[in-house]
């Protein structure tokens, strides 16, 4: 069974003041069985060892990148396996800023997807289309080929560690979001591209990204195939994040 997931990318943002406010206030909310699902925190990587204290437990912690290798010289990189050995549970793979700033490709991104479940880390794979892709009709292709891609060699038993991202480029920090039903077609789609190469597509979480705050969350959050966000701007507000939060939909996909 999927589980139903909200996860915060603080980007490049925060501070050790944001882990030892925000982060209790998220946990304790979690503590209390406010929240139908599981709540995910990806900080920058320094602060992984901060929030997951602050978590106490509430929270998986993931970092927001790791390296295509597994280890040696390469100045600056982080590898899958040092987040699991310094406690992370997930790792973000993909997001659309990776792929634009710094040039990330659908090939690099199966490579740090492969680095991460062979870390035994839960990867988040972010995939969307950008407005052209969607003006030109291509919003669907674009993301199954990004699917695709990234997920060709997961194998069975690595699926139950696999969560889909949609994120739509034009949604994300634009304030613009893809209307629950629209949103709800192309997560319906990518479970048809998940059962299309192998997947046990009813059991993959695949989260919708994009401009979520608490006031559209509960409506993305109640369509049948989206379970879930991952939330950029609106994770570095303990009120907002909380309520979106709380808008995961109790039910026995929780
Ligand atoms: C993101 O960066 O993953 C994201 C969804 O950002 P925002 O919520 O700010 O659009």
């Amino acid at each position: 069974m999927r589980r139903r997931i909200v996860a915060g990318n603080w980007k490049m943002n925060g501070s050790m003041d944001l882990v030892t406010t925000l982060v209790p206030a998220v946990s304790a909310a979690v503590a209390s069985g406010e929240v139908a699902g599981s709540v995910v925190i990806f900080p920058p990587a320094l602060y992984v060892p901060g929030v997951l204290k602050a978590a106490g437990g509430e929270l998986e912690v993931g970092v927001q990148n790791v390296s295509q290798w597994r280890a040696g010289a390469y100045t600056g990189d982080l590898s899958a396996v040092m987040a699991a050995d310094t406690g992370c549970h997930y790792a973000l793979v993909g997001h659309s800023e990776r792929r634009q700033y710094f040039g990330e490709t659908d090939a690099v991104v199966a490579l740090k997807v492969r680095q991460a479940l062979d870390a035994g880390l839960v990867v988040m794979v972010c995939v969307g289309e950008t407005l052209a892709q969607r003006d030109a009709g291509d919003a669907e292709s674009v993301v199954a080929s990004q699917v695709r891609a990234a997920l060709a060699d997961v194998t069975q038993d690595e699926w139950a560690r696999v969560v889909v991202a949609y994120e739509p480029v034009w949604a994300i920090g634009t304030g613009k979001t893809a209307t629950a039903e629209d949103a709800q077609a192309m997560h319906a789609s990518i479970r048809q591209v998940l059962g299309a190469i192998g997947a046990p597509a009813d059991d993959v979480s695949v989260l919708y990204g994009g401009s979520v705050k608490a006031d559209n969350a509960p409506a993305l959050f109640a369509e049948a195939d989206i379970d879930g966000g991952l939330i950029g701007g609106a994770s570095l507000s303990a009120e907002e994040f909380v309520s979106i939060c709380r808008s995961l939909p109790a039910d026995d996909n929780g």
